[in-house]
């Protein structure tokens, strides 16, 4: 009787949920709520769709580093900008494996892999080289995503047949705000790039950098545009700017972007995308562990671990285990959410599950949210 319900209570709510018209406006009436509803509500959907004590452990390499000649104003590989950062050639397979293998035993169910270039083209051999790692990262039952900047139909399909789970292309701000930060490729050719992705069946992540000296109103129109997809990305990383000295954003922003900003998209996107993994991604070591663990709580559900995370400084494996045990937290399993499955693979015993009272908390606040025009 009771599992009966807690379906239909879910069916129906998850039904009403999963959206891809969302206007500007509703989107910013929700990044607008006074946080503490924000936040909750952002919980309360966050506990229909997941596993609330889940989060997923990710480490991100670089894989071939600096030297690129692309223009993005934040980014200390850009060789347009003396940063420090040594421009070097793609790993060997044997040393990116090596760095895998690490990355497993210490805990992490995602490998993430980036290159510093504009796009593949020209690149068969290393093309060849990274589709063989690809192939490897899997056979460790590992997730495996990789970024290599632009991508057509073709460079798609065998990224797909080797293996790969997702492939990473970030958005970084609104449509607007965008040619401030990037001259060398439109916001239309990255989301060409992204329909290459889907379309060879390859999953999407795709999100933003919030103190890149934008608006609020660029970080709704971000979310705005990964919250519209045909689909939603499965992966949606959110990363908070880690100002490098030398990059034109790095030396005109003068703090990083406030934890509540932060926060506040982090629910924001939670809300707007249900069923999206929302990783908590660079600038984590930003921000004190007690506002790490409220973003948890409104959203986010993924982070990168390691050593580093491409160039910039990273939380490490103990840091985290320290965080989790501490608040309770388990590393959420390698296709753990897999496409297809009606529901989350959960692994908690079913009274740690959805819980109807979350149900029943949005119930009660429907009628307000409707007269908002905000309901789900
Ligand atoms: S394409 Fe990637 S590596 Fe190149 S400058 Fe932009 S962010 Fe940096």
């Amino acid at each position: 009787m009771f599992g009966a319900i807690r379906h239909q209570i879910r069916k129906s709510s998850t039904s009403a949920a999963i959206r891809n018209d969302w206007t500007r406006e509703q989107i910013g009436k929700i990044y607008h709520m006074p946080l503490i509803e924000l936040v909750f509500r952002a919980a309360t959907v966050h506990r229909q769709f997941h596993d609330p004590r889940k989060i997923q452990q990710c480490t991100l390499l670089s894989i071939k580093t600096g030297g690129c000649t692309e223009d993005c104003k934040y980014c200390s590989q850009s060789s347009r900008y003396s940063t420090g950062v040594k421009a070097s050639r793609l790993m060997k397979v044997e040393d990116i494996m090596e760095k895998a293998h690490i990355a497993k035993a210490k805990g992490s169910t995602r490998f993430c892999m980036g290159s510093a270039w504009r796009d593949l083209n020209g690149r068969t051999r290393t093309f060849k080289n990274i589709l063989e790692v690809i192939k490897q990262v899997r056979a460790l039952n590992m997730e495996v995503c990789v970024t290599l900047g632009m991508l057509d139909e073709h460079q798609a399909k065998d990224l797909k047949d080797a293996g790969l789970t997702a492939y990473n292309h970030n958005l970084d701000t609104s449509p607007e705000y965008y040619p401030k930060i990037i001259s060398t490729r439109s916001y239309d050719e990255r989301l060409n790039t992204i329909d290459n992705i889907r379309k060879a069946g390859i999953k999407v992540c795709s999100g933003g950098i919030l103190g890149l000296g934008e608006k609020e109103q660029d970080r709704i129109g971000l979310i705005h545009s990964l919250a519209n997809m045909p689909s939603h990305p499965e992966s949606v990383p959110i990363n908070a700017l880690v100002p490098i000295p030398g990059t034109p954003i790095g030396d005109m922003v003068k703090k990083p972007v406030g934890f509540h900003s932060f926060l506040r998209a982090i629910a924001t996107a939670r809300i707007c995308m249900p069923k999206t993994i929302i990783r908590f991604s660079a600038g984590r070591t930003q921000f004190s562990e007690t506002e790490q663990v409220m973003a948890f709580m409104a959203g986010a559900n993924s982070v990168f671990t390691g050593e580093k995370m491409l160039t910039t400084p990273s939380v490490t494996w103990d840091q985290d285990s320290q965080l989790f045990h501490k608040w309770g937290f388990h590393n959420l399993e390698s296709f753990e959410y897999d496409e297809g499955a009606e529901e989350p693979n959960f692994t908690l015993p079913p009274k740690n599950r959805f819980r109807p009272d979350h149900a029943e908390a949005l119930k009660a606040a429907r009628p307000q949210l409707e007269a908002q025009g905000l309901a789900m």
